[in-house]
C-alpha cells in the first residue's frame, strides 16, 4: 500500500493562521513559540548529514525536483522544511563488496550530479563548508555527497581519490557487514577486531584529502581505532545514544565523550528503532514474526539489492509499532548536551533509508518542528543554531586540508 505523506510544514503553516493553539498530530503547538522557532530556523544554516534518497533515484526513477508522496525527501519539501544542505548517501550494500561495487557507486554519483544539474534553479552541488554558506546566501539548497560503506573503494586508494574528485565528502567506513576497511557494529563475527591495515591507509588518505570519516555503522573496536588513527575530528552521520536506546548502532557515553574530546559531532538519526527503547522492543518482536517474509524477499530480490532494501523498508512500515513522539529524539539531544555540552550534537535523519521516524518528522518538511522543540526545552537561539548545522560546519571546516596540503592534489 502506498502511503501519502502530508507535508508537516504545510499543515503547520495553514493551521497557524486559523487558531491560537493548534495541533500537529496529537500535539498542541504554541503559536508564539512556533513563530519564534520559525524565525530561528530560517536564519540558521540547517544541515542533514544523511539520507538515502539516491537509492530511490536509481530504483524508482525518482525525480527530486517534483513533490513526491512516496518518499521522504524532494527539493520542494526540502524548501518547505527550510533545510539548507543535505548529504545524499551513495549507499552500497556490503553484499556487493566482492562484486565490483564501484560501477554502481559511480552510477549513483552520476545520477546525483544529473539531478542537481536538472534542478539548478533550486540546488547546487557543495564541496566545502564555504560552498554551503554561499549556496544558502543565494537562497538555494546545497547537495553534498557521502558514501555509505567503503566497499566501492575496492582496496584502491586511487579509487578513493577519484571519489573525492567526484564530490564525495565523507565515507561511512562500512555498513551492516565487515569489509576490507573495518568491522561492522552489527552483531556477528569480527574480521579485524577493529580497523584493518588497509583501513588505516584509507583513513590517513581521507585525512589528507579533507574527506570526513563517518563512524556510524562501525564496531565499537573500529570506533576506538578510528579515533586513534584520524588526525582530525570525526563524526557519526546518523546515530543516537546507547544510554537511551540500547543498540549497537548507537554510541555509548564513553564513545560520545571521546568523540567530543577530539572535536567530533554525533548527528542524531530519526530512525525510530534507534530513538526509542520501547519502539525497538516492539519492532524487534515484529521482526521475528516477519522472518519468513524476509526470507522470501531475499530470495525474490537476490540479484537486485536496491529492490530488496526497498521491499524490506515497505514491509517494515506495514508491521511498525506506533512511532515515538518527537520528544524522544530531543531526549537524545539533552543526553549528549549533559555529557559533553552543546557543541557536539546535530542531526542526520536517515530519510528514505529507514521506515518509522518520530511523529511530526514524517518527511523533510518537518525539520522546523525540531527547532520548535529545542526552543521548548529551553535552548538558546545560539545553541539551537549550533545543533542545526553550526557544529557540523565547524567539524567540516577542521577536516579541510591545511598548510602544505591546503590545495591537495586529490
Ligand atoms: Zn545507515
Amino acid at each position: 500500500m502506498r502511503k501519502i505523506f502530508i507535508s508537516t510544514f504545510t499543515v503547520l503553516f495553514i493551521l497557524s493562521f486559523i487558531s491560537l493553539q493548534f495541533l500537529s498530530g496529537e500535539e498542541t503547538i504554541d503559536p508564539r513559540l512556533w513563530e519564534k522557532a520559525r524565525k530561528i530556523h530560517e536564519d540558521a544554516i540547517v544541515i542533514d548529514t544523511h539520507c538515502d534518497t539516491p537509492m530511490l533515484m536509481l530504483e524508482r526513477n525518482l525525480d527530486i525536483g517534483k513533490r513526491s508522496s512516496e518518499n521522504q525527501v524532494d527539493l520542494v519539501r526540502m524548501k518547505e522544511g527550510r533545510l539548507d544542505a543535505i548529504f545524499f548517501a551513495v549507499f552500497i550494500s556490503n553484499d556487493l563488496d566482492e562484486k565490483h561495487p564501484s560501477k554502481k557507486a559511480l552510477e549513483m554519483i552520476d545520477e546525483i550530479h544529473q539531478q542537481v544539474e536538472k534542478n539548478s534553479d533550486l540546488v547546487e552541488m557543495a564541496y566545502s563548508p564555504e560552498d554551503i554558506r554561499d549556496i544558502q546566501k543565494k537562497g538555494k539548497r546545497a547537495i553534498l555527497i557521502g558514501m555509505e560503506n567503503g566497499g566501492p573503494i575496492e582496496g584502491s586508494l586511487r579509487l578513493l581519490r577519484d571519489y573525492y574528485r567526484l564530490g564525495v565528502r565523507y565515507i561511512t567506513l562500512t555498513h551492516n557487514g565487515n569489509n576490507d576497511i573495518c568491522d561492522t557494529s552489527n552483531p556477528g563475527e569480527a574480521r579485524w577486531n577493529g580497523v584493518s591495515p588497509f583501513g588505516k591507509t584509507v583513513i590517513e588518505e581521507m585525512n589528507r584529502l579533507g574527506m570526513l570519516i563517518d563512524v556510524s555503522h562501525i564496531s565499537d573496536e573500529a570506533f576506538w581505532d578510528v579515533l586513534e588513527i584520524s588526525k582530525v575530528p570525526v563524526f557519526a552521520s546518523h546515530s543516537c545514544t546507547r544510554s537511551l536506546c540500547d543498540i549497537h548502532r548507537n554510541l555509548t557515553d564513553d564513545m560520545i565523550k571521546a568523540l567530543a574530546k577530539k572535536g567530533g559531532v554525533i548527528q542524531l538519526t530519526f530512525c525510530s528503532f534507534f530513538v526509542e527503547e520501547e519502539y525497538k522492543r516492539l519492532a524487534s518482536e515484529n521482526e521475528k514474526k516477519i522472518e519468513p517474509q524476509k526470507k522470501l524477499l531475499a530470495e525474490k530480490y537476490k540479484d537486485d539489492q536496491d529492490a530488496y532494501w526497498n521491499a524490506l523498508i515497505e514491509l517494515g512500515k506495514e508491521v511498525a509499532p506506533p512511532a515515538p513522539k518527537i520528544e524522544k529524539l530531543i531526549d537524545h539531544v539533552d543526553h549528549v548536551v549533559k555529557l559533553v555540552g552543546v557543541n557536539h550534537v546535530g542531526f542526520g535523519s536517515d530519510y528514505d533509508g529507514t521506515g518509522s521516524v518520530p511523529r511530526g518528522l514524517e518527511d523533510v518538511s518537518g525539520f522546523p518542528l525540531i527547532t520548535y522543540h529545542l526552543l521548548k526545552r529551553g535552548y538558546s537561539e545560539g545553541d539551537i543554531k549550533k545543533m542545526l548545522g553550526g557544529n557540523f560546519l565547524r567539524l567540516f571546516e577542521k577536516a579541510q586540508p591545511r598548510g602544505e596540503g591546503s590545495s591537495p592534489t586529490p
